[in-house]
């Protein structure tokens, strides 16, 4: 493919996208300005309407090469999901023609048995419903026409990870309009915005196609440490090599094409590691974006001789890959809320938002962590180089001292008499580098918006948005009702404020989040440390929780419950599959390698000791060691096959996830560390995988 100079950036962008420009042009002015309405403000749909844009969408996607279409959905597997249906329709004459109605466009029945349901779909009704969502555009992918839609069952619950997505915005969005208007603003909508910036490791895909654990489970299970790993801290922002610079240029093209705003991007801390960010947008396109890069992240590598690695912890002993969930509340006007903007009537906005921020991470911290559970979180949340599994909030000290001088009447800074007239003076500006300085919090505030740092690299955005969506609107609605009713607003407010400060400031941190000191002061201000997913899940069915989701629509209790199930049993499969995998690794190629050292060492010292030679202590040594280290490795290898078949027996979905964290995971961990000594005993050539080295150090 040619270079991207040679090609127009701003004709190329998009150019895959039924967007607003496209309707425009394509749609009579009626049905346009119906759909927008739509879309603006979530109105129905008119049959009528639906057939003329299905009809243009067909139409400007045939143009395009596009022969299927397909309802485009967010199943809870946490990936996408594709049917494809072309176009055609038979005729007389034995021909066919292209078509595309406004039945197909709105609504696609797909088989939904196949998929994670939590218990809530029984078989026997396995008819689930996609429904477009207007809100994120129809695009084209392999000659395909994606609607994206939101997924649910016959009876009307929620079966993916956009329909409580969408409903958590519409909770936001009633709430913050609500606290608005005693602003004095009227406005059509408050949106959340995210901008997502996503870690990936890049290998060699030969590599790649010799681990049979990376192939499988997506991280290596055993490896010892390379003799080179980050300690130089020479890949963070280094230049890019050649194969890489080639592969994120032509990702950027192709993500460019789907309308998705990729802006930046670099090496990460770890060899091999790499990061891409994209220009923030409204919520559920985000969370359609960032699925689509992972998937074109992987594709595009394919086709240039390398694997994309989207595990939370490929390598253990090397940095393992989040992703950074910038967030923020807008109003369709481009207001930011978490702006402290420049008047006092700005300032006094902001810090009601701000409080309302903190509230409600506070109230919902094990919801916030439980949202970025995930088996191969596991690995990362805690382990000294992602946050702590610990929620904090990060603040800076310049706005920490502000909220600490209104809630407690101290000077800070001069700006004491400010303080006692919240929305009569102007707060002092908070530069952003200073506001961005700490790397180790779950949860920072960078001058704007919020960064949420706990989020594992694989995961759909989806989840995390709504739990904060969700708790920041329950805040928001008491501090509605609370300031509705007051006779005197800017005196209610300031007593809200530092009410809340008062009460909340506990979950404000703003040192070392990985240093052990932290956790037992986190523990004495009683915050909640899950560690592990079983232990965080246990947690997201408590009445507190469950009647948030309620209160606002985003999730039934049925729903609810479903997550939960969805959730343990997928940490279950996964640390199966990894067993598995371990344990078929160990048995047919590590063992065999073993053995046939052995097997060279013992016939060498029969054969010195034929030939009468005085000297073999270096053989006999050796052999000794690895019989030692062979035997622990049988055994270890038995403890964890006993495992599999214990754990994989235990009826009851928590007590089994459990079982699988304390029995099966310890007992792979500890037959890996056998494993991995082995690995620097046995020669290089009867060694049956490629080394940490050769696969991080694998493109050249
Ligand atoms: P960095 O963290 O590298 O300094 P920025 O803080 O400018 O860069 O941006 C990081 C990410 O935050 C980008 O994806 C950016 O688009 C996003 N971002 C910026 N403003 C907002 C906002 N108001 N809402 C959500 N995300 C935002
Ligand atoms: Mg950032």
């Amino acid at each position: 493919m040619s270079s991207t100079q040679e090609k127009n950036i701003p004709e190329l962008f998009g150019s895959l996208v039924f967007n607003d420009e496209v309707m425009r042009d394509k749609l009579p002015k009626d049905v346009y300005k119906a759909l927008k309405k739509t879309i603006s403000q979530g109105t129905h749909l008119e049959l009528d309407v639906a057939n003329v844009v299905a009809a243009a969408m067909k139409e400007w996607a045939v143009e395009k090469g596009a022969t299927h279409f397909t309802h485009w959905f967010q199943p809870m597997t946490g990936i996408t999901a594709e049917k494809h249906d072309s176009f055609i329709s038979p005729v007389d004459g034995g021909k066919i023609v292209l078509e595309f109605s406004g039945k197909e466009l709105v609504r696609g029945e797909p088989d939904a048995s196949s998929f994670p349901s939590g218990g809530i779909r029984a078989t026997f009704e396995a008819r689930g419903y996609t429904v477009w969502d207007p809100t994120s555009y129809a695009f084209i992918k392999d000659g395909t026409l994606c609607i994206p839609t939101a997924f649910s069952s016959y009876t009307g619950e929620a079966l993916d990870k956009k329909t409580p997505l969408l409903r958590s915005m519409d909770a936001i969005n009633k709430q913050a309009k609500r606290v608005l208007k005693l602003f004095g603003k009227d406005v059509t909508r408050v949106l959340t915005t995210v901008g997502p910036e996503q870690e990936y490791f890049i290998i060699d895909k030969e590599a790649y196609l010799q681990r049979p654990d990376l192939i499988y489970t997506g991280r290596t299970l055993l490896g010892a440490r390379p003799p080179k790993g980050q300690e130089l801290e020479d890949h963070y922002f280094g230049a890019l090599k050649p194969q890489i610079a080639a592969y994120m240029a032509e990702l950027d093209e192709e993500l460019w094409k789907l309308g998705i705003l990729a802006k930046t991007k670099h090496n990460e801390v770890a060899p091999a590691q790499h990061e891409l960010a994209p220009i923030f947008s409204t919520t559920n396109i985000a969370a359609d974006h960032n699925q689509l890069t992972m998937e074109l992240m992987r594709k595009v590598a394919d086709k240039h001789g390398l694997a994309c690695l989207l595990h939370e912890k490929p390598f253990a002993g090397i940095n393992g890959s989040g992703k950074h969930n910038n967030w923020s509340i807008s109003t369709d006007a481009g207001e930011n809320l978490l702006d402290p903007g420049t008047t006092p009537h700005e300032n006094a906005q902001f810090l009601l938002f701000l409080v309302a921020v903190i509230k409600a991470v506070d109230d919902y911290q094990d919801a916030m962590r439980i949202s970025v559970a995930s088996a191969g979180n596991d690995h990362r949340l805690g382990a000294n180089e992602a946050p702590p599994a610990v929620v904090s909030i990060f603040l800076g000290e310049e706005l920490d001292g502000v909220l600490n001088a209104i809630a407690d009447g101290t000077p800070y800074n001069g700006v004491e008499r400010i303080l006692a007239h919240i929305g009569a003076q102007v707060l002092p500006h908070f530069p952003k580098d200073t506001t961005d300085r700490n790397r180790t919090s779950p949860f920072a505030f960078t001058g704007n918006k919020f960064e949420f740092r706990m989020l594992g690299s694989t995961v759909s955005i989806a989840e995390p948005n709504i739990i904060l969506n969700t708790a920041v609107a329950e805040v928001l609605s008491q501090f509605a009702d609370e300031l509705e009713s007051a006779s005197d607003f800017l005196p209610a407010l300031q007593a809200l404020v530092k009410k809340t400060i008062l009460e909340h400031r506990r979950i404000i941190f703003n040192g070392n989040g990985y240093d052990d000191a932290w956790l037992e002061e986190a523990e004495k201000r009683g915050l909640s440390n899950l560690k592990t997913t079983p232990e965080a899940l246990a947690k997201l069915l408590s009445e507190k929780n469950v009647a948030l989701f309620k209160k606002h629509g985003v999730y039934t209790g049925k729903e609810l419950e479903s997550r939960y199930e969805i959730h343990l049993e997928n940490y279950s499969k996964i640390i199966n599959i990894e067993a598995l995998t371990l344990s078929d690794i160990i048995s047919r190629d590590i063992v065999p390698a073993v053995i046939a050292y052995e097997n060279e060492l013992a016939e060498l010292l029969v054969r010195k000791s034929k030939l009468g030679a005085s000297e073999a202590s270096l053989e006999r040594r050796l052999l000794d060691k690895v019989s030692g280290l062979g035997s622990a490795l049988g055994a270890k290898l038995d403890v964890l096959q006993d495992a599999i078949v214990e754990v994989s027996g235990i009826e009851d979905t928590a007590e089994q996830a459990n079982a699988y964290r304390n029995k099966v995971f310890a007992a792979m961990n500890e037959l890996r560390a056998i494993a991995d000594e082995l690995e620097l005993l046995v020669p290089a050539k009867l060694w049956p995988l490629p080394t940490y080295g050769q696969i991080l150090y694998s493109v050249i």
